[in-house]
């Protein structure tokens, strides 16, 4: 890790989480990290849809992780959602 002018593009910024550990492939933190957690509210805007999505992660997620409690689980995948109805 001493190459200088690599270009950036190297690691992928899709902030993609990488299995089984489930961790950011861009970042290196517990997916979803705070970018990705800002970019998905922003993807789907509408927070019905994007808790369908984290449940599904969340489902597969308890299956890889199976060391970690469910609740840190639901905590991690679906906690960070902003709670009550978005006024549009
Ligand atoms: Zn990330």
């Amino acid at each position: 890790m001493t190459g200088g002018a690599e270009p950036s593009g190297q690691v992928s910024d899709e902030h993609a989480p990488e299995m089984p550990g489930w961790r950011c492939g861009s970042c290196g933190e517990d997916w979803p990290c705070a970018t990705k957690r800002s970019r998905l509210l922003t993807e789907y805007g509408d927070r019905a849809t994007l808790s369908v999505y984290l449940g599904s992660c969340l489902a597969a997620a308890s299956e890889d992780l199976r060391t970690a409690s469910v609740t840190s689980l639901q905590d991690r995948f679906i906690g960070w959602l902003p709670r009550g109805p978005r006024t549009t």
